[in-house]
């Protein structure tokens, strides 16, 4: 038999109460000395870091990227729950739409492992509400050719503005080559906007920082417009929108997480490959730098006024 037979046969993988099938499948495949992470550790992963993971995720409509031959072979995103959709994951309805999937505790994280869910992206609402949104986020997507020492002067610019607004931000890494700035709002009924209302919000501040500095920022999608500056993509933030959630693993070489930072981590040297499936135990032994993230939660209506939105 092969090594891989010999070692799924004798004790069945199971995590979380979830029997992971071909749990010695590579996922990612080796890099710079770390060795191959497989279905297993993925599971793990999931498992160990469910609580700081279901904290943005529980209870959102969420598109999974899905591997299930590793990051090396086809990948597609999953909104729906499919035909053999594990019981685990949670059907969630989003208005006159096939209900969305999402995960609500370990098993259904651990669940989205064993069905080659490598990434997690949920909406940006509130648990169990679909219709209103509880963040905001600023996802800053450099050219070509920037360092990523300009992704962490734009991070710091989009911070002041939204301190001039009266909103505490924070930031996160994307286990890619940019970072994302998050706001926490309120979604009690007094404070509480509608998806346009957070849209127009993200572009407004977008559209400000881009005419104080229009050299080093723009507000254009298209490629093209990028020439040397960093994008900063306010389109995170209408209805149906994702972006990566903290603590998610990325598809993509290097098996990096998607992390959440202090913003006084946020300085020269900072390395976001540093964060991956290899070295995250000694990160959950640190204290969540996102700890307050829902305690600073503001309300966005006095800001929407300061910005001009009604
Ligand atoms: P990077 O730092 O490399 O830009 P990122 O996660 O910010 O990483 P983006 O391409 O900027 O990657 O996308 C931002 C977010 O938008 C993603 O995290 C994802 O949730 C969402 N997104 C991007 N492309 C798609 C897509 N094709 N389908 C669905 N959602 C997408
Ligand atoms: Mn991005
Ligand atoms: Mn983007």
């Amino acid at each position: 038999p092969t090594p891989v037979k010999a070692a799924a046969k004798p004790g069945k993988v199971v995590v979380a109460g979830v029997a992971i099938s071909s749990p010695d499948k590579i996922l990612w495949p080796a890099r710079d000395g770390h060795p191959p992470i497989t279905k297993a550790d993925l599971a793990r992963y999931y498992e160990a870091a469910s609580d700081r993971i279901l904290a943005h995720v529980a209870d959102r409509p969420t598109s999974i990227i899905r591997a299930p031959d590793g990051i090396t072979g086809e990948t597609f995103f999953q909104r729906h729950a499919m035909a053999g959709s594990n019981p685990r994951l949670k059907l969630i309805d989003v208005k006159a739409r096939t209900p969305y999937v999402t995960a609500v505790d370990v098993g259904g994280l651990v669940a989205i492992g064993q069905s080659g869910g490598l990434e997690l992206h949920p909406w940006g609402c509130k648990p169990g509400d679909p219709e209103t949104p509880e963040q905001i986020t600023f996802d800053l997507d450099p050219d070509e050719g920037l360092d990523f020492a300009d992704v962490i002067a734009a991070a710091k610019v989009v911070k002041a503005k939204l301190e001039s607004l009266g909103l505490t931000s924070f930031v996160k890494t994307t286990g890619g080559k940019g970072l994302h700035v998050v706001v926490p709002i309120r979604t009690d009924a007094r404070s509480r906007v509608s998806w346009d209302q957070a849209k127009a919000f993200a572009k407004a501040v977008s559209e400000l920082i881009r005419i104080d500095a229009p050299d080093r920022f723009t507000t254009t999608l298209a490629k093209k417009a990028r020439g040397g500056k960093i994008f900063i993509d306010y389109l995170r933030n209408g209805r149906m929108a994702t972006a990566v959630a903290p603590w998610s693993p990325r598809a993509r070489p290097g098996a990096g997480i998607a992390f959440p930072l202090a913003w006084s981590q946020v300085k020269a040297g900072l390395d976001p490959s540093a964060f991956n499936l290899w070295n995250y135990p000694a990160m959950l032994k640190k204290a969540d730098p996102w700890k307050d993230f829902r305690a600073a939660e503001t309300s966005l209506r006095p800001a929407l006024k300061k910005v001009g939105i009604a």
